[in-house]
């Protein structure tokens, strides 16, 4: 099935159209009139279903539709989304019409107070008495409650095995050029009208929609406007879910409201959002979403000192990686000023001619190119200084009313919490790294500690799993008669030889391979990849070069000192305490036959 309904744009009105597999489309255009009526057929042999039967005025053209697909006398379910007369006023027609004794007008019982005023003779058969499903032959129908403006039991349908939602007047739309199918995301603003209208407050269109979003829907089937294909649908869900609506909001002396309204929502969303995210880049994310809302936003910039003085940046485009760069000069200027002299340098200075303050608490100047840039100084809410500042680039069309000065002052407060967190988060997040830098090396020989050497190994071990051609060798490297040199020379003496074997190691490798000192004199080196392949070349080098340096020990000084080396070359799959245990066993090997030897 097409769910995006291509083979409908161009379809002929004047017929029934069939928009899912047995679902039909039996709705009439009146001419000249925004307010189009659909009704929907689910075409089920004697027991099809009729949906939101439509008025009086529609009823002989829907009728005709009807026979097209099957004989009008084979629908048994009349289901009315609601009570509203374009709904509803064709059903003392369709009573008299009707002579099946198991026919029934399906709705929600507060539906019913009203509907039966009608006087029907046909039986109701209510939604909630039935589990909220009506089982066909071969498909099982849910309703949806979704209570809304003009009644607190409408209902919509959706159809699970084609993902149609028969959602009555929730997506309805008015439109001077009715279109059967919605074309393109422009559609939204025939949705606008209708439900900023409808819906009584927003709160409740959310609520609807959370009902409709429960069910994966593909298309949706409303009474008014235009039949919403599967490529439109997370659109319109996700524009809905953003409209102010309420018809309060269009009492035209009352603009106060309005405007209130609008700042209830945006401190709303503000707090909701400082509530959830703990993380910056998503308190930006959103906190961006509000000012788009009321300004045409581009970007926004932060910048934040941090202890040291350097400053951070976070944007956009970095994914608030906050590198320390230089920031522009409409913020290097004024970070770690007061108030007071952030104030006075925009009276004084003449090239502050084209800013314009607001409120005292922010300003705006023409951007580079066209629109403007606001900045917006943050300071501490202890302190008097100015820690932090946002840049908030406008594009052309951008006026800064009382609105707008409104919004922007609200996001103010915590954006620098968000800041001042973040600068904390990052301090912290420095000593970290610090501390573990510390951990990792060891403190005598600058060499890495066994605690990393575990760390990085166990991941170069994986690679080597996973291809053989990235292989590892161990080279255990134990200096000879050490206990003597202490003895002889002194602790001092020993460390410092120690010291100069490192470096040894440290000058004869790679920047990949992993120099470890593993033990008091014992020092383990790991060849990693191509240099692997060339372990005993490397051990021979690294024990001629010992046993060539001249170790001086102090000013007048100088020993000799050699190393015996073992190496192992690593098997797949081995465990990194068994290929340490292989080299030490060649180690053993150079020291029992004689020392300062290599022994693979
Ligand atoms: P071999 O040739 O068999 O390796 O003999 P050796 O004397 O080097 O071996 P042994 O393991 O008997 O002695 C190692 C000595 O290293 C013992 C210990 O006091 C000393 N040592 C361990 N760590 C340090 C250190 O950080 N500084 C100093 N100066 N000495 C250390
Ligand atoms: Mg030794
Ligand atoms: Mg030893």
């Amino acid at each position: 099935m097409d769910t995006n309904l291509t083979h409908l744009e161009h379809a002929d009105t004047h017929r029934a159209l069939e928009i899912a597999p047995r679902i039909w489309w039996v709705g009439h255009v009146l001419p000249d009139d925004v307010f189009q009526c659909h009704v929907y057929l689910l075409e089920q042999g004697d027991q099809s279903v009729l949906f939101d039967p439509g008025s009086r005025l529609t009823f002989a053209g829907t009728l005709r539709k009807i026979e097209e697909v099957i004989p009008f006398t084979h629908i048994r379910y009349f289901v009315c989304h609601h009570q509203d007369p374009d709904i509803a006023a064709a059903m003392p027609l369709i009573d008299e019409l009707t002579d099946r004794p198991d026919a029934v007008l399906v709705t929600h019982w507060r539906t019913r107070a009203l509907l039966k005023h009608y006087g029907l003779k046909m039986p109701f058969w209510l939604v909630e008495e039935h589990d909220w499903r009506l089982p066909l032959q071969d498909r099982e129908l849910e309703f949806i409650f979704t209570p809304y403006a003009h009644f607190p039991g409408a209902i919509a349908t959706f159809d699970p095995s084609t993902g149609v939602v028969f959602s009555s007047d929730l997506f309805g739309g008015f439109t001077e050029r009715p279109t059967l199918v919605a074309k393109d995301e422009s559609h939204f603003e025939a949705l606008r009208p209708f439900h900023e209208h409808y819906m009584p407050s927003r709160d409740i269109l959310d609520f609807a929609l959370s009902q409709v979003e429960r069910h994966p829907v593909k298309v949706i089937a409303p009474q008014h406007g235009s039949i919403i294909p599967e490529r439109l649908v997370p659109f319109m869900i996700d524009k809905l879910r953003h409209l102010d609506c309420g018809i309060y909001l269009f009492a035209r002396e009352n603009t106060d409201i309005r405007r209130l309204s609008r700042l209830n929502e945006t401190l709303r969303e503000i707090t909701q959002t400082m509530l959830l995210y703990r993380d910056f880049r998503d308190i930006a994310e959103r906190l961006f979403e509000v000012v788009a809302r009321n300004l045409p936003v581009e970007r926004i910039d932060y910048y934040a000192r941090l202890d040291d003085g350097a400053i951070l940046t976070l944007a956009h485009e970095t994914r608030y990686s906050g590198f320390t760069v230089e920031p522009p000069e409409a913020v290097s200027g004024i970070l770690g000023k007061t108030r007071a002299q952030w104030l006075a340098h925009h009276r004084d200075d003449p090239a502050m001619a084209d800013h314009t303050l607001y409120d005292d608490t922010f300003c705006a100047q023409p951007g580079e190119r066209s629109g403007l840039v606001v900045t917006l100084p943050l300071f501490s809410p202890q302190g008097e200084i100015m820690q932090a500042a946002a840049l908030i680039h406008l594009g052309s069309e951008a006026r800064i009313g009382p609105e707008e000065t409104d919004v922007v002052e609200q996001i103010m407060m915590p954006l620098q919490v968000a800041l001042e967190r973040e600068v904390i988060y990052r301090s912290i997040e420095g000593e970290r790294q610090k501390a573990y830098q510390r951990s990792i090396r060891d403190s005598l020989t600058g060499l890495f500690t066994r605690l990393y050497m575990l760390d990085v190994m166990e991941r170069h071990c994986g690679i080597h799993d996973r291809n053989d051609s990235a292989p590892i060798a161990a080279l255990m490297v134990d200096v000879d008669h050490f206990k003597r040199i202490n003895d002889t020379h002194g602790h001092a003496a020993g460390d410092e030889v120690l010291k100069q074997v490192a470096q040894v190691l440290r000058d004869s490798v790679r920047e990949t391979d992993i120099p470890v000192r593993f033990g008091g004199e014992e020092f383990i080196l790991f060849l990693v990849g191509a240099s692997a392949f060339g372990a005993r070349d490397y051990a021979e080098r690294i024990r001629s070069a010992i046993e060539r340096r001249a170790f001086k020990i102090d000013s007048d000084q100088q020993i000799a000192v050699t190393v015996s080396v073992g190496a192992a070359m690593r098997r797949q799959f081995e465990p990194l305490d068994e290929l340490i245990r292989r080299a030490d066993g060649a180690l053993y090997r150079a020291k029992q036959n004689g020392r300062n030897r290599v022994e693979l």
